[in-house]
C-alpha cells in the first residue's frame, strides 16, 4: 500500500478555497468542493433582471475569502443541509460557501 502525504500547499492549490463554515455554532472545514459538491448555479427561474443582478454584484459558488462566504453573511437565508439556501440580495439558490460583494457580516 502506497501512502502519499498531501502537502498544505497542494491542499490549496488542488481546492482553491478552503471554507469556514459557522453553522449550528461549529466550524466546518471544507475542501475540495465547498460545502459538499453543492451546485446553486440553477438561474433558469430568475428573469433577466435578477440574473443581472446576481452578476452585478459578482455573486461566486465559492468565496476566495477564508473567512468571509454566504454562511457567515447576515442576508444568508440558510436551507436544509446539503441545500441552496437564499439570500435578501442575491436572487436565486445561494450556496454556503458562496460570496458576493454585499456580504455583510453576522452581528457577533
Ligand atoms: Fe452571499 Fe452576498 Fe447574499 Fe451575503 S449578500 S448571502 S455574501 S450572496
Amino acid at each position: 500500500m502506497t501512502e502519499r502525504t498531501v502537502t498544505r500547499r497542494e491542499l490549496l492549490r488542488r481546492c482553491g478555497t478552503l471554507v469556514v463554515t459557522a453553522a449550528a455554532g461549529s466550524s466546518i472545514l471544507s475542501a475540495c468542493g465547498g460545502s459538499g459538491g453543492l451546485d446553486c448555479t440553477d438561474t433558469s427561474g430568475l428573469d433577466a433582471s435578477q440574473r443581472t443582478q446576481r452578476t452585478s454584484l459578482q455573486y461566486v459558488e465559492r468565496s476566495r475569502f477564508r473567512d468571509k462566504n454566504c454562511a457567515n453573511c447576515s442576508l444568508y437565508e440558510s436551507a436544509a443541509e446539503n441545500q441552496c439556501g437564499g439570500c435578501t440580495l442575491v436572487p436565486g439558490p445561494i450556496n454556503p460557501a458562496g460570496y458576493c460583494a454585499g456580504w455583510v457580516a453576522n452581528p457577533a
